[in-house]
């Protein structure tokens, strides 16, 4: 038995796609597949604007120029994420300050923001980890009183909610991805929400190199040219038209990753006995979009052991992030607070396979390989 950790699903009707970009004749950004991808998530999340990216690392970049972060400014976010969260607001020179995790979550601690607060601290990154939301009225709360925007890391969160409130939808800005290793995918891709109608403008700006090129091609100007920083973020139609047949199999996707999900949990709930952390939780105001099946181990050590039993027996798992704090690049930048939930987290979460064609007897399997690792 060989189970990987994850493979790509695609639904058959990406490459029918591909080929209608080509005869449209139009392969860079901004044609039908980009609208249509956009018009997609716009009304089935009810965000008021999207734009689709190269990448969710592309998106959080805009995200970080939009919300006029600079060499002056402060930006909070957990130190247990991934890279680019933090990436995107060090290019703009902005001192990162890390909060802990939750205990019951890998989810920042809404309780312990308000105490990092300064006048300089400019935005609030939120990263719903495994596409489990954050508790976003008490960040709300906080954000609003100390006039900061949200800025949601959404990359896992795709078809989840806090509440009855679409993950993505409800910072000021909030970031999707669609890289191979998402629910929806198209290899490398992405998308900003701009939930506040002062950033569209602009938005559309920064996309374009800097330029006024989307207003032009609507026909608002009649010549485009350099009116603000910005890159190169649009995505080609390629991008578009593979994403496009995600999309429309998104409820179907979504269905099997729930059920694996319900299997790998309803298999594994009798070892809570004596493990009572080892299963993720799910706080009462979030959904599960089922990105991802993760334990917690008791210490780092057992995950080690549990690793190489499921790798003996042709089952491969997998740890996740080492907390930024720590990383080459930041610990001695870092104010040297010990965050022990973000600590946890790196040593003890060991993350499942969690694909499409993954099969429920292959969840059993695997169930049973980790019940034997408790229960001997
Ligand atoms: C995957 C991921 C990203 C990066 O997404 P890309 O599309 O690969 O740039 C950023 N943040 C989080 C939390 C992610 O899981």
């Amino acid at each position: 038995m060989k189970i990987p950790f994850n493979k790509t699903y695609t639904t058959g009707q990406e490459i029918v796609n591909i080929s209608k970009a080509i005869a449209n004749g139009k392969l860079a950004g901004d044609g039908e597949f980009t609208f249509a991808v956009q018009q997609m998530m716009e009304s089935r999340f009810g965000m008021d604007k999207t734009l689709l990216t190269t990448s969710c690392t592309d998106a959080l970049e805009m995200c970080a120029i939009l919300a006029g972060v600079d060499s002056d400014s402060e930006v909070i976010m957990p130190s247990y994420t991934f890279v680019s969260t933090a990436n995107a607001f060090a290019l703009r020179g902005a001192k990162i300050v890390f909060v802990d995790s939750e205990e019951n979550t890998p989810n920042l601690d809404a309780d312990k923001l308000e105490a990092l607060i300064t006048p300089k601290t400019k935005v609030i990154v939120v990263m719903h980890y495994a596409g489990i939301a954050c508790d976003m009225d008490k960040i709300e709360v906080i954000a609003k009183k100390h006039n900061l925007v949200i800025v949601e890391d959404a990359a896992q969160a795709i078809d989840s909610y806090y509440k009855d409130r679409p993950l993505g939808s409800i910072g000021q800005l909030g970031a999707f991805s669609f890289h191979e290793t998402k629910n929806i995918i198209s290899g490398e891709g992405g998308m900003i929400c701009i939930n506040d109608v002062k950033y569209q403008k602009r938005a559309e700006i920064i996309r374009e190199k800097g330029t006024n090129r989307a207003q032009f091609f609507r026909g608002e100007i009649d010549k485009y040219g350099w009116v603000d920083i910005g890159s190169s973020f649009l995505a080609s139609e390629i991008i578009a038209a593979f994403l496009k047949a995600q999309l429309d199999e998104m409820e179907n996707i979504q269905k099997k990753r729930i059920a694996l999900w319900n299997i790998y949990y309803d298999k594994l709930k009798n070892l809570l006995v004596k493990h009572p952390n080892l299963l993720p939780r799910i706080p009462s105001y979030a959904t599960n979009n089922a990105h991802m099946f993760y334990l917690t181990c008791n210490s780092h050590d057992e995950r080690t052991k549990l690793m190489a039993k499921l790798n003996e027996y042709g089952v491969k798992s997998t740890f996740h992030y080492l907390s930024l704090h720590s990383s080459s690049f930041y610990a001695h930048k870092h104010d040297g607070r010990e965050l022990p939930q973000s600590d946890k987290w790196t040593d003890c979460l060991l993350r499942l396979p969690m694909f499409v064609d993954l099969r429920f007897e292959d969840v059993d399997y695997i169930c049973k390989v980790i019940t034997d690792f408790y229960n001997d």
